[in-house]
């Protein structure tokens, strides 16, 4: 296969990450024979300092004929200051708004060599496997009419939570084929006791479960998956829910990891996907080789399965990685700052090593 990746390293960390993300698609092809070319964009704070924007012309155009892109990170204190035309997360906003990715992934699993790095009991952490599924274009973030004014009783706001049953219709269908290539389960979450839209989201998601009749389908209120997300996570394969009730839960689940250098990202529409850590540019470690490059290795993991449909190479690297953690290798956000601890390359080479020898592979057979 020959596929063509758009690398956006953006700032801080973002340019360390993604060096070692480009080096370990270098070592996927070699390893299973395929040809990723890589070409770069800028983006960001170093986009202002080199182009006056957070998002060139020439970035889209490179995105636009690449099958997939891969993004480090954007930000810093450097840029804090700037007109919001000028600001770095403007530039991410934009991209992500131009490749019209309308459904995000953020797969949470939890490696039990890092359990004790989360706030839970290891005994509920246990077998948690999820990815959440959130809505990311329409919902109460983009509904109108929105504002304020003054009415006879004081200040009144309005936000309208809008959906038109495509959205929602699409964003099942993403999950459900996601839960096709899992466990296949769907827990589908809204509101339907009170609100419309999720009436109307409950009545569609039976609808496109009847064309999945090898995936099983159940709804639960949001209030619920709060609760039970903290009491029985394991339970869950694929969570779909709306823009709002996806922003809360995804950021609950990623605290049952209790570590911010090993979630990954995928952002997913008609055209090129877009792949990022959900980890920000970390200005504080940038440049000391301090940067866990785990988020973004298993961010190239979900460009291969699910841009690349390479389900077998998206495996090995996340094989790899587990098998490097439970070697008791780990980066100094993993141990605390305690030495001793890897630097990015080293743990880059400990993944790559691992795919091009395939040693993760006996190590599982072993277990
Ligand atoms: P952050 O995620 O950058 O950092 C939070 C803490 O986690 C820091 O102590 C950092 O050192 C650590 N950390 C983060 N990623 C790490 C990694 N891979 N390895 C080791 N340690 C890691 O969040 P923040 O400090 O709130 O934001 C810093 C900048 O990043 C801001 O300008 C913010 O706007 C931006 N940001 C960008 C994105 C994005 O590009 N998608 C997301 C979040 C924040």
């Amino acid at each position: 296969m020959e596929k063509r990746i758009c690398v956006l390293p953006g700032d801080g960390i973002g340019p360390e990450v993604t060096a070692e993300a480009v080096k370990l698609l270098e070592d996927v092809g070699r390893r299973f024979g395929h040809r990723f070319d890589v070409v770069y964009g800028d983006v960001g704070g170093s986009a202002v300092d080199e182009h006056g924007t957070p998002l060139p012309a020439e970035t889209l155009a490179a995105c636009d004929t690449s099958d997939a892109v891969l993004l480090g990170a954007v930000g810093g204190p450097k840029w804090d200051r700037e007109p919001v035309e000028r600001r770095p997360e403007t530039g991410l906003l934009g991209l992500r708004k131009h490749l019209g990715v309308y459904a995000n992934l953020r797969p949470v699993k939890v490696f039990a060599e890092l359990a004790n790095a989360s706030t839970l009991k290891p005994e509920v952490l246990a077998g948690i496997d999820l990815v959440i599924v959130r809505e990311l274009t329409g919902g109460l973030y983009f509904g109108q009419p929105r504002g304020r004014q003054v009415g006879p009783d004081g200040v009144e706001v309005v936000d309208t939570l809008k959906y038109t049953e495509h959205e929602i219709e699409r964003i099942l269908v993403t999950a459900f084929e996601i839960a096709r290539l899992r466990r296949k389960a769907v827990t589908s979450v809204d509101k339907a006791n009170v609100l419309e839209s999720s009436r109307l989201w409950r009545e569609i998601a039976e609808r496109v479960a009847d064309r999945y009749p090898d995936v099983k389908l159940h709804h639960v209120l949001v209030d619920n998956a709060a609760m039970q997300l903290v009491k029985k996570p394991a339970q869950f394969d694929v969570i779909v829910t709306e823009n709002l009730f996806g922003d809360i839960l995804s950021d609950e689940a990623a605290m049952l990891t209790g570590s911010i250098g090993m979630l990954p990202s995928a952002s997913l529409g008609a055209g090129p996907g877009l792949y990022e850590p959900v980890h920000g540019s970390a200005p504080d470690i940038a440049g000391k080789g301090l940067a866990n490059p785990l988020a973004t290795f298993l961010s190239v993991a979900l460009m291969l399965r699910h841009s690349f449909g390479l389900q077998q190479e998206a495996d090995a690297v996340e094989k790899a990685v587990e098998w490097v953690l439970r070697q008791g290798w780990r980066t100094a956000d993993l141990t605390g700052g305690q030495p001793p601890y890897l630097t990015t390359t080293e743990m880059g080479d400990r993944v790559r090593d691992a795919i091009l020898t395939g040693e993760y592979e006996d190590a599982k057979d072993a277990v």
